[in-house]
């Protein structure tokens, strides 16, 4: 008979983000494995868990680990916040992101996932949803796998146009079934993930669609995020793009569609008819002047009761990986487009950024709340923190509006602590610092990129 695992208790103020969004102010989490075992005040968890070993005080903030919904993990990372945010609509593609693409080795690949994921993790994010831009989606599992991160991997697929990876439907279908069976553990899973936009034929996205529900896995492809993108969707279909793919029979509940940021009513009722999801990625619209601000659907979304999920997107389009800033981003654009601050608020974005997220994501029965059976994913936030002193009787008021994801302490995934002092515990990430810039350099000269500086840096 094996022994029961050991029993680790995590106190502090705990938002459990469960149906009743109870916080429990003195309290503890319980975890055994991989799994909560336990959840209530300190003391009657101290008292059913007489052996366990006990992580932080009672001034902690507990929460769920946060999920990000669509983060692009190749590409961007090894020449972050490079690409000048001055360009028109599109110039950046064939200047920076086509180049760029095609010269990411595996290596490049592999060192570029474990410094974003390891950023994500730093900020509390545990569950990543990858966007799908990867020629080696092994390497980017291999990097979740080895620094403790729940991944969702996919990779680049495309058939429409020239480029890196792009192909016709067969094979790019075959490249999506390969990344399906990658095995890197329990905490990496696949999705089907195609680029999106008008880069993919209807073959391909009927196709896509049908392996993912056949496999039990999600579909992601990016939608709209420029306002001229659904204009070219209707002179190729003389559809709108949203109507135009459920006329296909390609949207459902397992679909993730990124961004949608310029959608009109008739495709709002298709999500809400198909219960396809919407990632949101406030940073990379207003990085990107996309025209969020004038045309918010993502609060429409919400406001029917769509699905919805938040995502950091790219360190081009976005940059930082915090959900927590992502969130009052989001929250700050629905009270501002709406000229209504009562419509919607740091608790509803917390929401999306959890227990909401993950059952946009699918992923609501293992993890988003802190909930007995659920898997041990949990982020401690310090609040002796100078931004958190005096803290607020609405921790999560305080989480959201006046903090961010410095604050957080530990992070544990599956159990396993995967932050501990601020620090990724299963690799020194200081020490990537020279290969990181090393590598960088290399690929901008393969890409033949410029590197440029808008002011003289001497
Ligand atoms: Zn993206």
């Amino acid at each position: 008979m094996s022994a029961s695992p050991p029993t680790h208790l995590i106190r502090g103020t705990v938002v459990t983000m469960n149906a009743a969004r109870d916080i429990i102010g003195d309290g503890a989490v319980a975890v055994s494995g991989t799994q909560i075992v336990g959840v209530g005040s300190f003391d009657s968890i101290s008292v059913a868990h007489p052996d366990s070993t006990v992580h932080g005080s009672s001034s902690d903030l507990v929460l769920p680990g946060y999920i990000n919904g669509h983060q692009h993990l190749t590409g961007d990372r090894l020449i972050q916040s490079s690409v000048p945010d001055d360009l028109a609509p599109g110039e950046s593609i064939f200047t920076w992101v086509v180049p760029i693409h095609a010269e990411h080795t595996g290596d490049d690949d592999q060192l570029s996932a474990t410094l974003t994921l390891a950023e994500a993790l730093t900020n509390g994010v545990t569950s990543t949803f990858e966007a799908g831009t990867v020629a080696h989606p092994e390497r980017v599992a291999a990097a979740a796998q080895e620094i403790g991160a729940r991944l969702t991997v996919g990779t680049w697929g495309w058939d429409v146009d020239e480029g890196p990876y792009a192909g016709p439907v067969d094979e790019v279908i075959d490249r999506q079934i390969s990344a399906l069976e990658i095995n890197a553990g329990p905490l990496v899973t696949s999705w089907v993930s195609l680029v999106g936009h008008d880069l993919m034929s209807d073959e391909l996205v009927v196709a896509a669609s049908d392996l993912a529900r056949s496999r039990g896995v999600g579909l992601t492809f990016h939608l709209s995020p420029h306002t001229g993108d659904p204009a070219s969707y209707l002179e190729r279909t003389g559809k709108r793009p949203l109507v135009h793919l459920e006329s296909l029979g390609a949207l459902g509940p397992h679909v993730a569609i990124a961004h949608g940021v310029h959608l009109d009513e008739a495709e709002l009722d298709v999500l809400s008819k198909t219960r396809a999801a919407v990632v949101s990625c406030p940073w990379a619209y207003l990085r990107l002047g996309q025209g969020i601000t004038s045309e918010f659907r993502h609060l429409d979304i919400w406001k029917r009761r769509g699905r919805l999920a938040l995502g950091c997107d790219a360190e081009n389009a976005g940059d930082m990986v915090d959900g927590i800033r992502t969130a009052a981003l989001f929250a700050g654009l629905a009270k501002d487009t709406s000229a209504d601050p009562t419509v919607f608020g740091a608790h509803d974005a917390l929401e999306l950024l959890t227990i909401k997220g993950a059952e946009a994501l699918g992923v609501a029965d293992t993890v988003g709340s802190i909930e007995v059976g659920k898997q041990a994913d949990l982020v401690v936030h310090d609040r002796t923190q100078i931004e958190w002193i005096p803290n607020s009787p609405d921790p999560v008021l305080q989480l959201v509006w006046g903090s961010d994801g410095r604050s957080v302490r530990d992070v544990w995934v599956a159990g396993a602590q995967v932050v501990r002092a601020g620090a990724i515990t299963a690799l020194d990430v200081q020490a990537l610092n020279d290969e990181a810039v090393a590598a960088g350099q290399a690929l901008r000269t393969r890409a033949g990129i410029p590197a440029p500086s808008r002011w003289p840096v001497r």
